[in-house]
């Protein structure tokens, strides 16, 4: 899990690009007249988001309460599939080192194929293309976002643009091993004093996307992996050497991927574990 740098802060120019690749509507004659109406309004409403933005205040946003034809008219701007959203994705998905962050990072198990509206679009139509309210996202982490994003002032769930992450642990793994069995267990905890409220936001962001146990239930593929590690270098590594480079490129994936990459303190979990180590050679 890692932040994402965001769109430029003239979110109005992406929303008129958006707008012009619009056709007329053969059935709606008047679909693109009504379009161009709204613009003073979302105007307004993009300088409201970016002062939000820039003071992550987000958990007080104020919806413009757009009724139909306007809420379906703003709604009907997205579309994921078409090209200002792909460019748009791309956009925020490519690193320093211009590769492509193909991972949601709701969840850093699926891949993205879809944007979570950080503010919900149904509740704030007006923000439907605001790029910086387009988070490149999984479809499982959005089915489970559904509507409800606040409670009692607070939000619910991360947002990787603004919510900087704690170079702190608070994922914690747990492997145990049952006859034949690997089983790798999780807990959030707040062991290393992050932000109480961070924390808060953290745990609710994980637990609401039901994050410990699709760690847990995609951990087979790491645990082979390691098992194929430990098998292929055993002949010419001691143990020890085996374990400090596991370790050591677990450490330079938290450094790219986040500090608490799941998969990262997966490998770190298996390889410290003396009981993992003797199960894994007698593969
Ligand atoms: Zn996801």
């Amino acid at each position: 899990m890692r932040n994402l740098k965001p769109a430029d802060e003239n979110t109005i120019v992406f929303y008129d690009g958006v707008v012009d690749s619009k056709q007329v509507k053969e059935d709606d004659p008047q679909y693109l007249v009504r379009i161009a109406s709204y613009r003073p309004g979302v105007v307004t409403a993009y300088g409201h988001y970016n002062a939000h933005f820039a003071g992550n205040t987000f958990a007080n946003a104020v919806s413009a309460g757009h009724a139909n034809p306007t809420k379906a008219d703003l709604l009907g701007l997205y579309r994921y599939k078409a090209k200002p959203f792909q460019v748009l994705k791309a956009q925020l998905t490519t690193d320093e080192k211009n590769r492509l962050i193909s991972t949601c990072q709701n969840c850093t198990i699926n891949s993205v194929n879809t944007f979570d509206h950080v503010l919900p679009k149904e509740e704030f139509p007006e923000y439907a293309i605001n790029p910086r309210n387009l988070f490149p996202s999984c479809g499982e982490c959005n089915g489970y976002k559904s509507a409800v994003w606040r409670q009692n002032g607070a939000r619910l769930f991360l947002n990787l643009f603004v919510d900087a992450l704690p170079d702190e642990q608070y994922l914690f793994p747990d492997v145990t091993i049952l006859g034949d069995e690997v089983k790798v267990s999780f807990t959030i905890e707040n062991r290393n004093g992050i932000d109480p409220f961070l924390f808060e936001l953290i745990s609710s962001h994980f637990r609401r996307l039901h994050l410990l146990k699709r760690f847990s239930d995609n951990c087979g593929d790491i645990i082979t992996e390691q098992i194929n590690s430990i098998l292929e270098s055993k002949a010419t590594l001691e143990k020890e050497q085996i374990r400090n480079i596991t370790i050591g490129k677990a450490n330079r994936d938290r450094q790219k991927f986040g500090f608490n990459y799941w998969k990262a303190l997966v490998d770190i979990a298996l390889i410290s574990s003396d009981e993992f180590y003797e199960y894994a050679v007698l593969q």
